[in-house]
């Protein structure tokens, strides 16, 4: 292994130091910055496993004077999405626009960095299963920029699933892949973080399924249980609820899922007031809040995704569980806080029932990636289900 300047032993790793349980993709980052880096990377892996977080680490250590020492004011920007050489690219709806893309990327590629000691001038395409929006001779025109980019700029686009993204694009990227994160190292994360008895940690750990931030967010915000439990509630209802309260619950799942994040919103324009105290001049002022919108534009759009992955998720693990319980083998089910009403729930010999329950789970999941009415979408889910249940003899 090499050392010294930007090596193994050195800054790199300290750039990657917040990454939890992603080994080969820290890796092969830190490998490229150290042996030269190619032009487009594509990381890709479930939600909540900090894809963005080593995305900005790694344009961190491609933009740094240093070759990502982790310390330095350039750094430090980067990392938080505040550096003017790394452009975030994110679409305004679900697919992004032809002028969007010429805009951001193929119009500014040949620029040179903007800052004087920037090594480079990095592009983070957030969701780049997006650009399956654009085609013809604009998507040519990507492609050839990704190939072809001036010597100095980079691409590294981010993907929850691989198969979502247009295989001409994966073609010329350095694919890295990120994996759900093992749950001893989510407890681990959160007694350390966040101050968790190990009980709990071991509970959220469980019902968190890998996603890491998830976990983060049942740990830290009360709000966050409070809607996991009302969705237990109506997965638990269901079976006995009438055509009336199905629709109802349905509503309710939804709403819940659209919940604003008035948290997320004032924590970040309270981070931007801070930085327009310290910043030189009108010029520096106007750009912070350029950016600002942006990254609260991308944050909000992903909480919405992300939710309605987390009710997909929060019902596929309530039906599980009662297969799990009808089979006696209660120390494999998620839900561990909710034994007792599992106990009470289930019926023995229903197993296909509950097996028929989670496809549909899995159906609506993978329906809600793509652009769908989300509230026709899950109102079929909650008919299917109760259909699922109820056609099946339940004694
Ligand atoms: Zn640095």
């Amino acid at each position: 292994m090499k050392t010294g300047r930007g090596g193994w032993d050195g800054g790199v790793s300290k750039l990657f130091s917040h990454i939890i349980g992603q080994e080969l993709a820290v890796a092969l980052l830190s490998r490229a910055l150290e042996q030269g880096a190619a032009h487009a990377y594509l990381l890709c892996g479930p939600s909540g496993v900090q894809k963005m977080d080593a995305a900005l680490a790694f344009a961190a250590g491609l933009v740094c004077a240093q070759g990502g020492c982790g310390e330095c004011n350039a750094c430090r920007r980067v990392r938080e999405g505040l550096h003017p050489d790394v452009e975030l690219v994110t679409p305004a709806g679900n697919l992004f626009r032809v002028e969007e893309v010429r805009e951001a990327i193929t119009h500014h590629a040949a620029y040179r960095p903007f800052e004087a000691d920037s090594r480079a001038k990095v592009f983070i395409v957030t969701e780049a299963e997006a650009l399956r929006g654009v085609q013809g001779e604009p998507a040519n025109h990507l492609l050839k920029t990704l190939e072809e980019p001036p010597r100095h700029v980079y691409f590294i686009l981010v993907a929850d699933r691989l198969e979502d993204v247009i295989p001409t694009l994966v073609s010329r990227c350095q694919v890295v892949e990120f994996r759900p994160v093992p749950a001893p190292l989510i407890a681990g994360d959160l007694v350390a973080r966040h101050g968790l008895s190990f009980a709990e940690a071991s509970l959220i750990a469980r019902v968190a399924e890998g996603d890491l931030e998830y976990a983060r967010e049942l740990a830290d915000e009360e709000e966050a249980r409070r809607r996991r439990d009302r969705l237990l509630d109506l997965a638990r209802d269901l079976p006995a609820a009438g055509l009336i309260q199905t629709e109802a619950a349905a509503d309710a799942a939804l709403a819940l899922a659209e919940e604003g994040a008035p948290n997320l919103e004032t924590r970040m324009t309270e981070e931007l007031e801070r930085r327009l105290q310290w910043a030189a001049d009108a010029r520096e002022r106007e750009w912070l809040k350029k950016r600002h919108d942006q990254l609260l534009k991308r944050r909000l759009r992903r909480l919405r995704t992300e939710r309605l992955v987390m009710l997909t998720r929060v019902f596929a693990g309530w039906y599980r569980d009662l297969a799990l319980v009808s089979l006696g083998a209660e120390a494999a089910v998620l839900n561990q806080d909710r034994l007792e009403e599992l106990r009470a729930s289930a019926v023995p010999g229903c197993l296909p029932a509950y097996h028929r329950a989670v496809l549909v789970v899995r159906r609506t999941r993978d329906r809600l990636r793509y652009n769908v009415d989300a509230r026709c979408t899950i109102g079929d889910m909650f008919r299917s289900i109760k259909e699922a249940l109820t056609e099946w003899p339940m004694s």
